[in-house]
């Protein structure tokens, strides 16, 4: 249950909270609900205004009997939906939250064209809505840095079977032409950081592990040359997989290959076919699922929800 603030009248709230999807559904009968909803959850530490900025509650009105909203200090009107995912989109948000549910209920994530014909929608605005909410849930998702023992690996995505096995890599050259490259970091008993990365060299590799695991964590990677050098900030553990080892006194990446093997599933059986640039958007859906295995399916639609800022037009997406 999580407290909030009603946008309205300005008193403490708990957040409706639900544990399966009828009951979601009854707890939102009308689209006015769903939206007082949301807008307690976005103004839960106070009114703001998303076109300006002004967080003087005193000076954002609500235009009577409508979803509008007047900033006195830039004297501009606007929904609760503007600055958010929803912005831009005559979805009732009822639609936007069952569409929330299904995604992050399902641990396989779910196709578009399921979404479409479940919700009664295009199959471009499923595509929309999916896409958008791919963002909101990895917008907070690269945040607080990994701890502990981090298992560090990455592995191609796409192309041939054989052109993705670690032992066919070229000397070198780790990474191929054509396909695209993703990292992943566990923290043992903790969170995963996943996404799509530019090449396997060394800065690279290390940006990642500098941005993502705090110094003085032990770093478990294999034995490529990408990860050499970090033994001044990390306690950096490898096990040799071009000698077939994959324990090495107890440390493993045995974590990050159960995550390749998870989204191979997925990448394979839910979506068949994902363009590249969509990967990293679909990395993010799978390590947001994972990093919340243990909040109730419910409890996922309010956390998505809390973190809607930031729209994703239609044009960004496919540009
Ligand atoms: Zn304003």
């Amino acid at each position: 249950m999580t407290m909030g603030y009603d946008g309205f009248t300005g008193e403490a709230i708990m957040f409706k909270t639900f544990k399966t999807l009828p009951e979601m559904l009854s707890a939102f009968p009308t689209e006015q609900t769903a939206v007082d909803h949301f807008t307690a959850i976005r103004w839960a530490n106070g009114k703001f205004c998303p076109l300006c900025g002004n967080a003087d509650a005193a000076r954002i009105g609500t235009l009577t009997g409508t979803n509008t909203h007047k900033c006195y200090a830039c004297r501009k009107r606007f929904s609760i939906r503007v600055g958010t995912i929803f912005q831009d989109t005559k979805l009732p948000l009822r639609t936007w939250y069952a569409a929330i549910w299904m995604i992050t209920a399902h641990p396989k994530g779910i196709a578009s064209t399921t979404l479409a014909t479940d919700l009664g929608i295009t199959q471009k605005t499923a595509w929309f809505v999916l896409h958008r909410l791919r963002h909101a849930a990895r917008t907070k998702s690269f945040n607080a840095p990994l701890k502990g023992e981090v298992a560090a690996d990455e592995t191609m995505i796409g192309g041939a079977e054989k052109n993705k096995h670690r032992n066919k890599r070229t000397k070198g050259n780790r990474g191929s032409v054509g396909k695209t490259i993703v990292m992943g970091l566990v923290e043992k008993g903790g969170e995963v950081r996943a996404g799509v990365i530019e090449n396997a060299r060394k800065n690279e590799l290390h940006g990642v592990i500098y941005n993502h695991v705090e110094p003085g964590s032990t770093l478990v990677t294999d034995e490529w040359a990408g990860y050499l050098g970090l033994e001044a900030d990390y306690d950096h553990k490898t096990v040799n997989h071009r000698q077939g080892e994959y324990v090495k006194d107890g440390f493993t990446t045995n974590a990050v290959e159960s995550l390749w093997a998870l989204f191979k599933r997925q990448y394979h059986g839910t979506h068949h076919w994902v363009s590249p640039k969509h990967i990293d958007a679909y990395l993010g859906e799978m390590a947001y699922r994972l990093n919340r295995r243990d909040v109730t399916k419910g409890d996922r639609v309010n956390d998505l929800l809390s973190q809607a800022e930031g729209p994703l037009p239609y044009k960004v997406l496919i540009a």
